[in-house]
C-alpha cells in the first residue's frame, strides 16, 4: 500500500476486518461496533464468540484466498486476535489494504526461539534458555537449565505444549513426546511475581502503555489480574520501558503484551510477548478510560490513540469452563453471584460448549483500593465454588 493511502483515517461507519473469531476478536468487535464501527470476522469455526457480535462473518479458512480478498476489499484496515495466524494470511492482505501488526512481528513472536533471540536483541533479560532443534541439543544444553520447562517453540498456549523435565532423560522423553518439533528448554525459576504491560503503539510511533497487571496463573492459565502490580515504582517502570523498547524494536503497529517474570532482588526477565491485546490486559475495558480493545480500534483506523490512565484499581477473574456442571442453567453458574456485588463487572464470551481450561468469561472488581478489590474478587470466587 502506498504510505498516503496506510495514512488515511477510517472514520467511524466505515468498515474494519478482523482474522480470529475467540475472546479478543469479540472484545475488539464490540468495542470497534460501540466506536459506530462495521466489523467483519474472516474464521472458520460456525458460531465463534467474534463471528456471532460482527456484522459479517465470512466463514472460511485463515488461508483462503478468495475470502481474505473480499476482506480486504470491505475494510479499510485488517488486524488479527491470536498470534498463530498464519504469516501468509497477512502478507496477502497487506498487498490490498493495511495490516496491522505486521507480518514479520506477528511471525517473531509465534516462535519461542525467534523471540527469545530478539528480546535478547534489545538487550533485555530473559530465562536462561536452549534452543532444542533435535534430541542431541538437550545432551549439550547447558546443566543450569535443569530441572526446567522444555516449551514447543510454535503453537503454544495456556500452558500447553510444555513439559517440566528434571533430568536429561525426562527432556528426551518429553522432546520425543512432542514429536520432535523444535523446542526451547528453559530453566524452571523461582518466581517472585509475574506481570505485564500492554503497549499501544501508531504507525507514527507514537506508543503508549497501560498500567503494570500482576498476574497469577494456576496450571499454566491466566487466573487474576490485579491492577495496579503490587511492585515498586522503579520496576513498574523498568517494565514499561522493557515494554516499550520490545514495541519499537519490532516496529509495531497496534497492541502488543509484554509477559514478564520478577525474581528475587528485583530482575526482571521478559517471558514472552503476545502480538494483539491480552487476557491480563481485560481490566482495561472497565478500570481504564481507554481499553486494549479501543486502542486496536483507534490505531487499526488510523485515529490518535485514547489515555490509558487508569480510573479505579482493579482485579480481573477468568471463569474458565471447568467451574460448569455445578448447578444453574445449562450446568453455567449461577451469575446472580457476581452480579449481586454493585462493584463487580460480568463479560461472558458467548461459548456455548465449557470444557475444562477453557476461558469462558472473566470478572473484574473495581474499588478504591486494590486491597478491597482483591477481597471481593476472592469472595465471589468463593460463591461460585471455585
Ligand atoms: P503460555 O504461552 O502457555 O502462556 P508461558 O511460557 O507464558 O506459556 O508459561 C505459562 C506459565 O507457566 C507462566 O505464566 C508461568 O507461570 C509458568 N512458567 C513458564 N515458564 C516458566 C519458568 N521458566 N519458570 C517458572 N515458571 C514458568
Ligand atoms: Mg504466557
Amino acid at each position: 500500500m502506498s504510505s498516503e493511502a496506510s495514512a488515511a483515517v477510517v472514520a467511524p461507519g466505515g468498515w474494519l476486518g478482523l482474522l480470529g473469531g475467540g475472546q479478543l476478536g469479540r472484545m475488539f468487535t464490540m468495542a470497534a461496533q460501540s466506536m459506530g464501527y462495521r466489523v467483519a470476522v474472516l474464521d472458520p469455526g460456525a458460531d465463534s464468540p467474534a463471528g456471532s457480535v460482527a456484522d459479517r462473518h465470512l466463514q472460511a479458512d485463515y488461508l483462503d484466498e478468495a475470502a481474505l480478498a473480499e476482506l480486504a476489499a470491505l475494510c479499510g484496515g485488517v488486524t488479527t486476535e491470536f498470534e498463530n495466524v498464519p504469516a501468509k494470511a497477512l502478507e496477502f492482505l497487506a498487498t490490498r489494504t493495511r495490516v496491522s501488526p505486521r507480518a514479520e512481528a506477528v511471525a517473531i513472536a509465534q516462535d519461542r526461539c525467534r523471540e527469545k533471540a530478539f528480546v535478547r536483541a534489545c538487550e533485555i533479560d530473559t530465562a536462561p534458555y536452549a534452543d532444542i532443534e533435535r534430541a542431541g541439543d538437550i545432551d549439550r544444553a547447558p546443566e543450569a537449565l535443569l530441572p526446567g520447562i522444555l516449551k514447543v517453540a510454535r503453537l503454544g498456549y495456556d500452558g500447553k505444549g510444555q513439559a517440566r523435565v528434571v533430568t536429561r532423560a525426562e527432556a528426551a522423553a518429553a522432546f520425543k513426546a512432542f514429536g520432535g518439533v523444535p523446542c526451547v528448554l528453559e530453566a524452571q525459576l523461582d518466581l517472585e511475581r509475574e506481570v505485564s504491560v500492554v503497549v499501544a503503539r501508531r504507525g507514527s510511533g507514537d506508543a503508549v502503555h497501560f498500567p503494570v497487571a500482576e498476574n497469577e496463573h494456576a496450571h499454566g492459565i491466566l487466573d487474576t489480574s490485579i491492577v495496579p502490580a503490587r511492585i515498586s515504582r522503579g520496576l513498574a517502570e523498568r517494565a514499561c520501558a522493557a515494554a516499550e523498547r520490545i514495541a519499537e524494536g519490532l516496529d509495531y503497529v497496534g497492541v502488543l503484551c509484554v509477559e514478564f517474570f520478577v525474581l528475587k532482588g528485583e530482575r526482571l526477565l521478559v517471558n514472552e510477548i503476545a502480538p494483539r491485546p491480552h487476557n491480563s490486559g481485560h481490566y482495561t475495558i472497565d478500570a481504564c478510560i481507554t481499553s486494549q480493545f479501543e486502542q486496536q480500534a483507534r490505531i487499526l483506523a488510523g485515529l490518535p490513540v485514547g489515555s490509558t490512565a487508569l480510573h479505579s484499581p482493579a482485579v480481573m477473574v477468568n471463569l474458565l469452563g471447568d467451574i460448569w456442571g455445578k448447578g444453574g442453567r445449562d450446568g453455567a453458574p449461577d451469575w446472580t453471584r457476581v452480579l449481586r456485588h454493585p462493584e463487580a463487572k460480568l463479560h461472558l464470551y458467548g461459548k456455548r460448549e465449557a470444557r475444562p481450561g477453557r476461558k469462558m468469561g472473566h470478572y473484574t472488581v473495581l474499588a478504591p483500593h486494590v486491597e478491597t478489590a482483591l477481597e471481593t474478587a476472592r469472595a465471589i470466587r468463593r460463591d461460585l465454588g471455585f
